[in-house]
């Protein structure tokens, strides 16, 4: 094994990062932070007809955001560039005629239609020792043929030569030793003539021996390529200094039944990226974490945990905990389940933890969203509000449903709390209120508690009327944080104007 750790995240940009694509990218960052190692960027665009215009910004931004950073890639530059698969044509070729030189590959004509013609006439068809003599190839036709094919401008793969019954060692850092018969391997294809490019196997083994790369940790999915991948290493002549892989577990569906797909997430109401994604060609849009409110830290804190665990009970992990956590011993082999509410929950966790002055900075574009003019307010009360209703929130978006009233009078009031608490006297009662906080010097919120309440026991009024009826007047509805902390905040003046607007305009409910 190499000692330097080099590891890679290698997706394709066929559309938005899937977050168990982040999850590996994360599992990656984490592994070469923690070893003083390199992560790579490299981004796999060798499938032309499958590109999406604007995935490769997505995937960086999307990155970025996460604070999963990036050492050596297409921005980043690196010793081992370029870092673009479609930049690197002159590389694949070479090694595809190695590899034709040692008569490790061949060349293959047969057409789409003659493949299918093939899979029809034979039973679960396998491009292999037992079949390739029948196909239209190299090893079956002479030299003098296959030069003519290609001179007349005949469309070519290059197959790689699988010699059958011989057992391949795969060995996974998660999974331990698997071992698989070469005979189930079919001869892939590894290179198309149609538009000089490899496929995703060979140019993918190239650039991870080329860039260096010690572990490849990639998800579930690529096992089943593991053994091609390990014959492939050894066609190049480099199986000693073949990376270790790790396979890590899949992220399955909420009730744990297959696979996180993108359509669970339209169906559970969940986000399964990281950004929101308005598909180029279809229009279509597809939610993010991060425009429905999550933090990043969260997001971070709760992937790390869909395939981890660090052994005991705790939960709560920031970037570098997870940096001196993380290990694959503890990564398991059964899939994870995707648990939307546990993400809420983190969310919810990593927000009232969050200094107030920096979640005021987060709402602050919410309050001109809803037409409020925040420079009415100074940076001082933005916060003092959104830290007396954080512990009500899982998301930055819930901050105006529950601090609105700060910012703006209420203009309706919840009747429910109007028929229990506004009855036929209760005007009266809030005029003699604005007296009583008319006369109080000192408005902190211990002081003002201590002069209401004081009057409302002098004058052996009801409590929860009176002062559920107070509320209303200034929030709108009968709950919220502490009275008086609003008071405080709000100041006098404030106050007493809303007392009466409420007066002006609630009421009575009569049956
Ligand atoms: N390009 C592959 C993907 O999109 C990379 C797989 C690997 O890491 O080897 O996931």
């Amino acid at each position: 094994m190499k000692n330097k750790v080099r590891v890679r995240f290698a997706p394709s940009p066929t559309g938005p990062l899937h977050i168990g694509g982040v999850r590996t990218a994360l599992y990656n960052y984490l592994f070469a932070r923690q070893n003083g190692g390199t992560m790579i960027l490299r981004i796999e665009d060798t499938d032309s007809n499958r590109f999406v215009p604007g995935a490769e910004d997505y995937i960086n931004e999307a990155l970025a955001w996460l604070g999963i950073g990036i050492d050596e890639g297409v921005k980043e530059g690196g010793n081992y560039g370029p870092y673009k698969q479609s930049e690197r044509r002159d590389i694949y070729r070479r090694y595809v005629k190695q590899l034709l030189d040692d008569g490790k590959a061949y060349i293959a004509f047969d057409t789409p239609e003659e493949l299918d013609a093939k899979r029809k006439e034979i039973a679960n068809f396998q491009y292999d020792a037992k079949t390739r003599g029948m196909m239209r190839n190299s090893l079956t036709m002479s030299k003098e043929e296959v030069d003519k094919l290609i001179a007349d401008g005949e469309k070519y793969v290059v197959r790689i030569l699988i010699e059958p019954g011989r057992e391949v060692k795969v060995n996974d850092l998660i999974r331990g030793e698997v071992t698989v018969n070469s005979s189930v391997v079919d001869d892939k294809v590894l290179y198309k003539s149609a538009d000089d490019l490899p496929t995703y196997h060979l140019a993918n083994i190239v650039d991870d021996h080329l860039m260096e790369v010690s572990h490849v940790i990639r998800g579930e999915e690529w096992l089943p390529s593991a053994p091609l991948h390990v014959l492939l290493y050894e066609a190049l002549g480099w199986k000693d200094s073949m990376p270790q892989f790790v396979h890590l577990p899949l992220l399955l569906k909420p009730d744990g039944k297959g696979k996180l797909s993108k359509r669970d997430g339209d169906r559970l109401g969940f986000p399964v990226f990281p950004l929101e994604w308005h598909d180029p060609v279809s229009g279509e849009m597809s939610s993010g974490y991060r425009e429905r409110g999550y933090l990043p830290q969260a997001v971070v804190n709760f992937l790390a945990l869909l395939g981890w665990n660090p052994g005991t009970d705790r939960e709560i992990f920031s970037m570098d905990d997870l940096i001196r956590e993380f290990s694959f011993d503890h990564c398991s082999k059964k899939g994870a389940k995707f648990d939307f509410e546990k993400g809420k929950w983190f969310n919810h966790e990593y927000l009232i933890n969050m200094d107030d002055a920096e979640l005021a900075k987060l709402f602050k574009p919410l309050l001109a969203q809803h037409g409020v003019d925040a420079s009415q307010f100074t940076d001082d009360y933005i916060t003092r509000a959104v830290g007396m209703i954080k512990s009500r929130i899982s998301f930055v978006g819930d901050i105006w449903e529950n601090a609105k009233f700060f910012f703006q009078a209420p203009t309706d009031y919840a009747p429910k709390d109007i028929k229990k608490r506004w009855k036929e006297d209760t005007p009266a009662t809030m005029h003699r209120l604005i007296e009583v906080i008319k006369g109080i010097d000192d408005m902190t919120s211990a002081h003002a508690e201590e002069v209401v309440l004081g009057w409302i026991k002098d004058n052996e009024l009801h409590m929860g009327n009176v002062m559920n009826a107070f509320r209303l007047t200034v929030v709108g509805e009968c709950k919220g944080p502490h009275m008086f902390d609003i008071a405080e905040l709000m100041g006098k003046d404030e106050i007493i104007a809303r007392i009466e607007r409420g007066i002006e305009n609630i009421k009575p409910v009569t049956e």
